[in-house]
């Protein structure tokens, strides 16, 4: 069964659709992520599991519960938003306790949890401070520790690390993947960034356009997005997407491209001249210094990025981007010849985008 059952949910403001008949099953303790660009509604289906955002049609159940109607309190959920949202005048322990305090919970109890949460967190020299006086990452830490004091069945986290900056956020990442370890309670977790959502999710569903676009673990959706925008938006730098052709043959489908043949995987299905876009990851270019029959590009510029390179190369107008080693010896006017193996080359339909 799963624990968080979404069904036919949408959501409009005034006459705004902002999700379209959206289903999504969460599994107990699972750590689920909503991916997608801003604007496409993620804050708004986290806000309508809370309870915080009525939902125009469908249901919302949440451990076997339908709490379509119920208020925010009483759906069994914690939450954790980006702007913190700690009481301002109360200290750290007064920020951890007072949820529990109006639920009255007996004192013991919450000396108990607020400890336990505090060392949990490595905030316990911090209990006595209000959050004027702590940092972003510290005030981000409270904020999760008063989600995680009242033992909740899900945890819902809204951008908690978008305000932090770069190595902060990447410490409470792994913060908070150590904390889903521990409590193994489901988590759903909501971010624009790709990295988050590889690093953290047991499934990522990937939004957009009111629809969830791909939903599947961070390998699934890195080995085979289902369309061109997940193509893009999943990995970094992105895929290089270019203009083929299909080429249905006897010994299987092959790619022409700028007038090279690539033969491609066996799944993919496309019939003979069918227009295609061609997808292939930075990390799974082959950039040859001789011409082995690849299609013939010019270096435009290189980034060193030190165990790696990003080598962006010409090719007519378009410009790609392979990530190569360290030790490629190539210079910015050099000529070189691109190819892939089969299993790295992504096939889409031209029209709409969806993988073949
Ligand atoms: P995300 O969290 O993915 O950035 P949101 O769920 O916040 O996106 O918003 C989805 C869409 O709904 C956006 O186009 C946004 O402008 C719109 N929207 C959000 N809140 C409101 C509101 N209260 N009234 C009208 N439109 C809103
Ligand atoms: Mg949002």
């Amino acid at each position: 069964m799963s624990q968080v059952q979404i069904r036919g949910v949408s959501v409009h403001y005034g006459q705004h659709e902002v999700l379209q008949r959206l289903d999504l099953d969460i599994a107990k303790s699972e750590f689920i992520v909503l991916l997608g660009p801003s604007g496409c509604g993620k804050s708004t289906l986290l806000n309508a599991i809370a309870g915080l955002q009525e939902v125009s049609s469908g249901t919302i159940e949440i451990g076997g519960h339908d709490v379509t109607r119920v208020e925010p309190k009483d759906r069994g959920i914690a939450m954790v938003f980006q702007s913190y949202a700690l009481y301002p005048r109360m200290t750290v322990r007064d920020n951890l306790s007072f949820g529990l305090k109006v639920a009255k919970v007996a004192k013991t109890e919450i000396e108990r949890r607020v400890g336990e949460v505090a060392r949990m967190l490595q905030i316990e020299a911090l209990l006595d401070r209000r959050p004027a006086e702590l940092s972003g990452g510290q005030r981000q830490r409270v904020a999760i520790g008063r989600a995680v004091v009242r033992e909740a069945k899900v945890f819902l986290f809204d951008e908690p690390l978008s305000n932090l900056d770069a190595q902060l956020r990447a410490d409470l990442r792994v913060e908070i993947k150590r904390l889903h370890q521990r409590l193994s309670a489901t988590m759903i977790y909501v971010t624009h960034d790709q990295i988050e959502a590889m690093t953290l999710a047991d499934r990522i569903a990937v939004m957009k356009d009111r629809v969830i676009q791909q939903l599947g673990t961070p390998d699934e959706i890195y080995r085979k997005p289902a369309n061109t925008f997940v193509a893009r938006f999943v990995g970094s730098p992105a895929m290089n997407l270019m203009p083929a052709m299909a080429r249905a043959e006897a010994g299987g489908l092959s790619v022409e491209i700028d007038g090279k043949s690539f033969p491609v995987d066996a799944d993919a299905k496309a019939t003979h001249d069918q227009a295609l876009t061609v997808g292939i990851r930075p990390e799974h270019l082959r950039v040859d210094v001789a011409d082995n029959g690849g299609i013939n590009g010019v270096i435009d510029v290189i980034e060193p990025m030190g165990p790696e390179k990003l080598v962006w190369i010409k090719l007519g107008d378009q410009v790609l981007c392979a990530k190569l080693d360290a030790s490629f010896g190539q210079k910015a006017g050099d000529q070189v010849w691109l190819s892939a193996q089969s299993e790295n080359i992504h096939v889409f339909d031209k029209q709409s985008g969806v993988r073949l």
